[in-house]
């Protein structure tokens, strides 16, 4: 009830101090004065604060500014991504026109040179000559143009690319080279704008390595990593595509399953746990064998209409109910222990 009053009273103060400013009502506009209000993230009401102090006028463009950077990750790239490929279509447009100006040059040229052969001699050959080479000369510099239009094109498609590897590896974990957690964050949240405007399940795995700390106490911290890497690749061998698996920080993995019930879940999940199970861990420099290990794996169904923290936190309780329950186990929330 308290939560409510006070989410009200925020909401209330950032209408109306919009309307104060003439700032229009769009939803990226309120998140910003709601922030202001209710000082989430405190560092938003200290940055308009300072804009404000610093003589900047509080209008549209401070809160588009305000968007961008506290709420707005990633669209930067999209634009630039956008952009270049304006930029591509331009040119090749421009290289069409060139080429084709350049081919209308050539021909005209020949048209010319047979009148100028026909005209031998005289003056009106000289001129006729002069006007061949005139052209020659205007087609020579049309391909120059391609080939320049060319040159920057591919530069364009280069840095497009390097681009889209950036980006790739700001969502890509180091040490696994499974997703992190930001495209964890990103994919959970499209998956369940999906699963609401479809209809259709979302189930989500959460993973946890059993007994870890005494595993990189005994072996090092060196094996662990390898643990890790393990552990990504088996989920990424047991899952289909469309499923994501991701590292969702330090020994912690979680696997996304859109389009899935707890039914389809359930053996994807069991088949992770038992294939590592399976697998002999073997110190790589000497071959020695270090035994096995295992995983405890929470499953959580998206309910309809809550948010990615909440099916997170559910699906970790199931998790921690499975470490209760001895480790090495599959609990799907909400179902009785066994
Ligand atoms: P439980 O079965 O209850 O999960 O026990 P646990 O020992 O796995 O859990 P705990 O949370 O006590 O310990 C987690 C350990 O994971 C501690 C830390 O050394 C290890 N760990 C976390 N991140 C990394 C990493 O990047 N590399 C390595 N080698 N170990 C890591
Ligand atoms: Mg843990
Ligand atoms: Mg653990």
């Amino acid at each position: 009830m308290q939560d409510r009053e006070q989410a009200d009273f925020f909401a209330r103060n950032a209408l109306s101090r919009m309307t104060v400013l003439g700032i229009p009502p769009t939803p990226e506009n309120f998140l910003v004065w709601y922030g202001y209000f209710s000082a989430k993230p405190p560092t938003l009401k200290k940055a308009v604060d300072l804009l404000i102090a610093g003589g900047r006028p509080a209008d549209t463009v401070l809160t588009e500014e305000i968007y961008r950077r506290f709420f707005a990750q990633g669209v930067e790239t999209a634009e630039v991504m956008e952009a270049s490929e304006t930029v591509d279509t331009l040119l090749a447009r421009l290289m069409e026109r060139v080429s084709a100006q350049a081919r209308g040059a050539e021909a005209y040229g020949g048209a010319l040179a047979d009148a100028a052969t026909e005209l031998k001699g005289g003056e009106i050959g000289g001129i006729v000559t002069r006007l061949v080479e005139e052209t020659h000369r205007m087609a020579a510099l049309n391909r120059d143009m391609q080939a320049h239009l060319r040159a920057a094109g591919s530069e364009i498609d280069g840095l497009r690319q390097s681009l889209g590897e950036a980006r790739e590896q700001a969502e890509t974990d180091a040490l696994t080279a499974i997703a992190n957690r930001k495209r964890f964050d990103q994919t959970i949240r499209k998956a369940i704008a999906d699963s609401v405007e479809r209809g259709e399940a979302l189930t989500l795995l959460m993973v946890d390595i059993d007994h870890f700390k005494r595993f990189n106490d005994t072996h090092g911290h060196q094996v662990g990593d390898q643990v890790l890497r393990l552990v990504a690749k088996t989920l990424t061998d047991c899952v289909r595509a469309g499923d994501l698996p991701a590292r969702y920080g330090g020994e912690e993995f979680a696997v996304v399953l859109p389009k899935t019930g707890i039914q389809v879940a359930r053996p994807i999940a069991e088949r992770i746990r038992t294939t590592l199970a399976a697998r002999k861990i073997i110190r790589r420099n000497t071959g020695e064998g270090l035994g096995g290990i295992t995983i405890s794996i929470g499953a959580a169904l998206y309910q309809p209409g809550e948010t990615p923290a909440a099916l997170v936190a559910r699906a970790d309780s199931a998790l921690y109910a499975a470490k209760r329950q001895g480790r090495n186990r599959l609990v799907v929330e909400g179902e009785s222990a066994g």
